[in-house]
């Protein structure tokens, strides 16, 4: 278990059923076998192509930049992945730039992990540098967490050094409540923002965390507020231990279309599911009639 104090300071004190607690708080229902939930959900396996690099979707690759997080999430999809199997070292980067540096069909690199702002500056810096020397790549994906549940990594100078090279910069964050969202968040995700960075959220869909409407809808307007674009509300990819937080595709379904009836369009994100093997997200509806899985 790993939970920055800030996060934990948005708790509710004595609300065992607080939604940012039971995103962090291991259960006994974490040990029940069940079926179609897997070590693997989402082919991360598959598509490696060694040393940490994935190729699922065209013109871009995955690179895990490092397997260390600042909160354990109890529902992450990669929370069996084998990072210490990768060697993170400089050798296994060395390997990974060189097979995109190989491969003119690569135009954006999506840094993910663990979180890749886990790296300090000059680590960072570094890797930045080695990509930006590849001369096909256009854009720069950074996938991460820390806005939301380690505001204070987001420094002035970490956002010049994202916002100062020549790719087109994106930022991914990954908030599923509003509560996550408090003052420290705002003011991370508006330095971000002030830096001309792009930023757009992603969430996961959990029960007992955000699986209302009226949750979801908060959390769209809080988002706003802060400068941020909702961008995918994620059925649960159903991973080893995390069975306690599914909800059914049926209601999943149910509440994007009170979503939709509720909300602006650009406030309502897409509901989709990762399906192993298919080289996009696919909307949960078109998932849903092509019977490729059932939650
Ligand atoms: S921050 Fe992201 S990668 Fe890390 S444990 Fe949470 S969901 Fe997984």
């Amino acid at each position: 278990m790993l939970v920055p104090r800030g996060f934990a300071a948005l708790m509710t004190p004595g609300d065992p059923c607080d939604p940012l607690l039971r995103q962090v708080l291991p259960l006994r229902a974490e040990r029940l076998t069940v079926a179609g939930f897997s070590r693997d959900p989402v082919g991360d396996t598959s598509a490696d192509l060694g040393h940490g690099l994935l190729r699922k979707y065209a013109g871009r690759a995955l690179l895990i930049a490092t397997g260390g997080c600042a909160v354990h999430c109890r529902y992450c999809f990669r929370r069996h992945f084998p990072y210490a199997s990768l060697g993170l070292g400089a050798d296994r980067t060395a390997v990974a730039l060189a097979l995109i540096a190989e491969d003119p069909g690569i135009s954006e690199v999506i840094l993910s992990g663990g979180d890749p702002l886990m790296l300090d500056d000059d680590r960072l810096e570094e890797l930045i540098g080695r990509l930006h020397a590849i001369p096909h790549l256009k854009r720069l994906r950074i996938h991460t967490r820390l806005p939301v549940v380690l505001p204070s990594r987001i420094t002035g100078a970490l956002c010049r050094l994202l916002a100062g090279t020549r790719f087109a910069t994106l930022v991914v964050i990954h908030a599923n409540h509003p509560h996550e969202l408090g003052t420290q968040a705002e003011n991370a995700l508006r330095r971000l923002r002030g830096a001309d960075l792009a930023v757009l959220n992603q969430s996961v869909l959990l029960r007992g965390v955000n699986d209302a409407v009226d949750t979801l809808c908060a959390l769209g307007e809080r988002l706003f507020a802060c400068g941020v674009l909702p961008y995918y509300l994620h059925q649960l990819d159903p991973v080893e231990g995390a069975a306690h937080f599914a909800v059914s595709d049926a209601q999943a379904l149910q509440l994007g279309e009170e979503l939709r009836h509720r909300l602006p369009g650009y406030l309502v994100p897409r509901l989709v599911r990762e399906v192993p093997g298919i080289g996009s997200k696919i909307p949960l509806a078109e998932s849903v009639r092509n019977g490729d899985r059932f939650l």
